[in-house]
């Protein structure tokens, strides 16, 4: 099956300006996708979409959704739907928060908000998107794990967002064994630590060092690192890619 040229993007969580999500929906509308964006930030998303088709001119539409949230996940890809982009073909899962409290000062409240997002989140995107995949025989998902679900924290975030970007790992190899049939890849990427907001703000030179000093690359990642991978992941060449999770962490993750 050839690839459409008349694409769309879905990206979560992608609205933040210093987030990898921005950089990649920077890239692919460069590539020629048409870009939607969901945010829980609703006017961060329509700003962001109508910069990307003004700098790109390519179709965007940037839409309210907070991910662990149904009914808002639905009327969010029923109006991408609606609107005059393209048929969705690629989904990536992006929107995320951080976890920096040590497990024994976590509460039950704080766990429960972290999976909501980080998971449930990626669950119910996911299954919305599909059904139009399905019906297409056509589809890219790629979501975002951590290296610290597979070095155990180690960067900012601990026990909660640890577990909780492991379960992506799991989720997307059980999903792409459903999903081959259909003709839709299923993938992850592993980043490591990148200087973006979730990082409990922009990290400072003496952060960025210490953080180096295990990373073979001597460097923490950069957003257009990130986005660089997921672009491949989503695009024509990729389609023997399925279950997959990419680690893209300078080698800190054998260090
Ligand atoms: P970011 O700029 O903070 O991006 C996260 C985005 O998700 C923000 O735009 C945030 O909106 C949005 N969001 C939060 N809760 C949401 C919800 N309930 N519904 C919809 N959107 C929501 O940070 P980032 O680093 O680019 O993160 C992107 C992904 O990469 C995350 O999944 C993160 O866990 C993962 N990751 C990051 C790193 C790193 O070092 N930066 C490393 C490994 C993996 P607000 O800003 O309005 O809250």
């Amino acid at each position: 099956m050839t690839f459409p040229t008349e694409r769309t993007a879905v990206l979560t969580g992608a609205a933040s300006a210093r987030g990898i999500g921005r950089a990649t929906a920077d890239r692919l509308a460069r590539d020629g996708w048409s870009i939607a964006i969901l945010d829980i930030d609703g006017a961060a998303a329509e700003e962001a979409a109508a910069d990307i088709a003004q700098r790109h001119g390519v179709q965007t539409v940037g839409v309210a959704a907070d991910v662990s949230d149904q009914a808002s996940v639905d009327a969010a890809i029923t109006a991408v739907e609606a609107s005059a982009v393209p048929p969705i073909v690629a989904l990536v899962n992006l929107a995320g928060i951080s976890s920096p409290t040590e497990f024994m000062q976590e509460t039950k409240e704080a766990w429960d908000r972290v999976f909501a997002v980080n998971m449930t989140g990626t669950f119910l995107v996911t299954q919305r998107a599909l059904h139009g995949m399905i019906e297409r025989k056509l589809g890219r998902v790629v979501s975002i794990s951590s290296i610290s679900a597979q070095r155990g924290g180690g960067t900012y975030s601990k026990v909660a967002y640890s577990a909780s970007k492991a379960g992506i790992i799991g989720f997307t190899r059980a999903l792409a064994r459903e999903m081959g049939e259909h003709n839709i890849t299923v993938n992850a990427v592993s980043p490591g630590p990148v200087d973006t907001d979730i990082m409990g703000g922009t990290l400072t030179d003496e952060r960025k060092q210490d953080m180096s000093k295990d990373i073979l690359m001597g460097r923490v990642g950069t957003v257009d690192d990130i986005a660089a991978l997921i672009c491949f992941l989503v695009g024509p060449d990729a389609g023997y890619i399925t279950a997959a999770t990419y680690d893209i962490n300078g080698g800190l993750q054998i260090s």
